[in-house]
């Protein structure tokens, strides 16, 4: 009984021996071979790539992919480790996004050209150094913005000659300013 395990045995081991040797085993390692060589350069290709999305310096590219390449399939899992967490593109729109709020903040902290006090955006004056800072309606008194070409709340031209407005308007009895929505362009009657 035994003798016949044992020639089994020897059989079997002629048989894995056999498979070495052969064209088959060849085949299969070079093929191993091969594949592994593939998803190496994958990983290190991958490396580069997404370095390159998370870092500036060209140098520290470098370095990155050299990682990814050596020690090989290692590499790459070390690299993960150090990677800096954000895209580039994302840091620079975060920043945009950051810069536009800035801007945003400070467009309504509004100061008085001269002497940097603080001053509402509805202000004609400056009231600690009285500088001029905007020009009033002559006709509802509203403050208008420098580019204005008409008063946005009643409608009266900007540019109008003073003299000629004042005459009728300015001595006028006071009206509610930004009051009604009614048309007022026509004088009124005295
Ligand atoms: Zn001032
Ligand atoms: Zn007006």
């Amino acid at each position: 009984m035994t003798w016949v395990v044992l020639a089994q045995n020897d059989d079997l081991f002629g048989g894995v021996s056999d498979f070495f040797d052969s064209t088959e085993w060849q085949l299969i390692r070079n093929l191993t071979i091969f594949f592994a060589f593939v998803f190496w350069l994958a990983t290190v290709f991958w490396v580069y790539k997404d370095a390159r999305r998370r870092i500036s310096d060209p140098w520290l590219v470098a370095v990155a992919t050299v990682l990814g390449a050596v020690p090989p399939f290692l590499g790459p899992i070390v690299y993960l480790f150090f990677r800096p967490p954000e895209y580039l593109e994302d840091v620079r729109e975060r920043e945009l996004e950051i810069k536009a709020m800035e801007e945003r903040l400070a467009a309504r902290d509004l100061r008085c050209p001269v002497c940097r006090a603080e001053v509402e955006a509805t202000f004609l004056v400056c009231p600690v150094c009285t500088t001029k800072l905007k020009q009033s309606c002559v006709n509802c008194k509203a403050p208008l913005e420098a580019l204005w070409q008409v008063c946005p709340y009643c409608e009266t031209p900007v540019d109008v000659p003073t003299a000629v407005r004042s005459a009728d308007t300015w001595e006028d009895q006071p009206r509610p300013a930004r009051a009604s929505a009614a048309p007022r362009r026509k004088r009124p009657s005295p």
